[in-house]
């Protein structure tokens, strides 16, 4: 049994690394050193979009969030979908015509690992492949937001589980947020943090 679980756990660090190999980050912005990086997936964490012919549904403050958050944090964006999808949501939103943020990097959805997690498969998204190829980066000093906390199930200490946003225009969770990632962004070493208080 014992030795059974060491093969899946070599199995799934493998494909990491494979993929961490295989897979080119698109950076859009120069990354600053002296900030941090902060990771945030899109649907149902910066946005709703439910339909093709469905508007797009921001979630609220969302670009006064990114705003904010640029001043501490370099930031990615990482979704499981289409890197043409990425693009244009990020033409059409105008996240690539602001003054105040910039999108630094992007990763879609072939950077996504399928691991095995006690027998069942899963698609997560696994930061190694971000800090191989930027190398200033680490847990120390990486935050990743996400509605899905099996997302990172390769690395939870550096996760931070977002309620799922639904289109509800009483959502405050970005403007919580956004007072939490000021108050941590001077500590030095994030892996002494525990994410999941982070609404208290
Ligand atoms: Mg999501």
């Amino acid at each position: 049994m014992g030795k059974v679980r060491v093969k899946i756990e070599d199995e799934n660090r493998r494909k990491v690394i494979q993929k961490s190999k295989s897979y080119k980050i698109k950076i859009r912005e120069p990354l600053e050193k002296k900030k941090k990086l902060l990771v945030l997936d899109i649907d149902r964490t910066l946005l709703f979009d439910s339909s093709p012919s469905a508007p797009i549904k921001l979630r609220p403050e969302m670009h006064k969030f990114l705003e904010k958050a640029s001043l501490d944090y370099n930031i990615g964006l990482w979704s499981d979908s289409k890197m043409r999808r990425i693009t244009s949501l990020i033409k059409r939103l105008r996240m690539d015509h602001q003054k105040s943020y910039k999108i630094n990097f992007v990763v879609c959805e072939r950077a996504v690992v399928n691991i095995d997690n006690g027998g069942e498969q899963m698609r997560v998204k696994p930061l190694d492949i971000v800090w191989s190829q930027l190398r200033q980066w680490s847990p120390k000093n990486t935050i990743m937001v996400d509605d899905l906390p099996k997302n990172f199930l390769m690395n939870p200490q550096t996760g931070l589980r977002i309620k799922r946003f639904d289109g509800k225009r009483s959502d405050r969770e970005l403007s919580k947020l956004s007072r939490y990632l000021k108050k941590i962004a001077s500590q030095k070493d994030f892996t002494v943090l525990n994410h999941s208080n982070w609404e208290n």
